[in-house]
């Protein structure tokens, strides 16, 4: 027999796949009670999109040790399976098909993510066979499927009728974009370029300058902050700051947090901006201001500006402060901001149940 001159790598990879598909070679052999069992659960991959890097480099070292085992005369049960449950394939579905899922009822939603997912899946399980993952494709779950949504919705009730759950009100953080609350791995920093902008305050006729890069949340603000070493500012602490454009006066507190290198030193406290305002609103028992709506728009709260989309509100707030001489200076800063991974918008943080 003559070796071909060159190694053609596709030609090889599809006969050896199709081979250990015909032989069984990587089924779990349920009526062999001699052979003692490994058995390997693997986080299921999200169905959205392609195979990436990172899912070909963690599959690949459970497979090392799967192969290893094999040949130590295990039988093994490593079965493959797809998450394709929750927001990263609400998603996939809504850009590919080209719809909101705001715009459908519920049950369509979910009957269209069923179908496209039925669609998908067979070409993003291929890549794990193309990389030669030693899975038994044959025992194959899905998250969506009935069985799955059974068991977490029988592990939910459980947990209810344990009195392990509750729901209140609390600070989360909120896409504008999709409308929902994500968690902390949905989130990726951005970089913007923005503007700091020094904003005055008044307290007993004097002037508190305060740098912040969001003015359009002036109606959320709760409390200025300065350090408690921060000799500047110990004057003014215990007193009331009137908030520029609006009609509320806030306290002024210290802590440790607020940071006395960070713009003029002295920090606004909103409900919300970050975290640390969430932090300070805890500790220091403060009221609750809303100014942003959940689809991005100023709320009641932010008066005249109600109804504007954030960015405009900024805009708008800027030039009023400026024509009532409340706007000392501007400078131009490249932040970066917490934004959606899936969306690239920047979140807002909400009170949500
Ligand atoms: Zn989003």
């Amino acid at each position: 027999m003559e070796l071909p001159k060159t190694y053609d790598a596709h030609a090889r990879e599809k006969k050896w796949r199709e081979y250990w598909e015909k032989e069984n070679t990587y089924s779990f052999e349920v009526d062999n009670t001699k052979k003692p069992i490994y058995s390997i659960d693997t986080p299921p991959p999200t169905v959205s999109g392609d195979m990436h890097l990172g899912h070909s480099f963690s599959y690949s070292q459970q497979d090392f040790i799967v192969r290893y085992k094999r040949m130590r005369g295990y039988n093994i049960f490593y079965p493959f399976g797809t998450d394709d449950n929750g927001l990263p394939t609400e998603r996939f579905v809504e850009k590919l098909k080209k719809v909101n899922s705001n715009d459908m009822t519920r049950k369509e939603f979910i009957k269209l993510c069923m179908t496209t997912i039925n669609e998908q899946r067979p070409t993003f399980v291929q890549d794990w066979k193309n990389i030669g993952i030693s899975c038994d494709f044959s025992i194959f779950y899905s998250t969506i499927n009935n069985h799955c949504r059974r068991l977490s919705q029988w592990s939910f009730i459980d947990l209810y009728k344990k009195g392990r759950e509750y729901r209140k009100e609390a600070p989360t953080m909120w896409c504008p974009e999709c409308q929902t609350a994500i968690a902390q791995v949905e989130l990726e920093d951005k970089k913007f370029s923005s503007k700091f902008n020094d904003i005055i305050f008044k307290v007993d006729g004097e002037d508190l300058v305060i740098a912040t890069t969001r003015p359009e949340l002036l109606s959320s603000c709760v409390a200025v902050f300065c350090h408690p070493d921060d000799k500047r500012y110990s004057k003014f602490v215990g007193k009331k700051a009137k908030v520029p454009l609006f009609d509320i006066e806030v306290p002024i507190l210290e802590d440790k947090r607020a940071d006395p290198e960070k713009g003029t030193g002295i920090v606004m406290c909103c409900t919300f901006g970050d975290q640390t305002d969430i932090e300070w609103y805890k500790a220091h028992n403060l009221p609750l201001r809303i100014s942003i709506t959940k689809d991005g728009k100023m709320s009641e709260q932010a008066e005249k500006y109600k109804g504007m989309k954030v960015k405009q509100a900024r805009q708008v707030i800027i030039e009023d402060l400026k024509k009532n001489n409340l706007l000392v200076k501007q400078e131009p800063i490249a932040h970066e901001v917490n934004v959606h991974e899936r969306c690239g918008t920047p979140i807002e943080i909400m009170n949500t149940k």
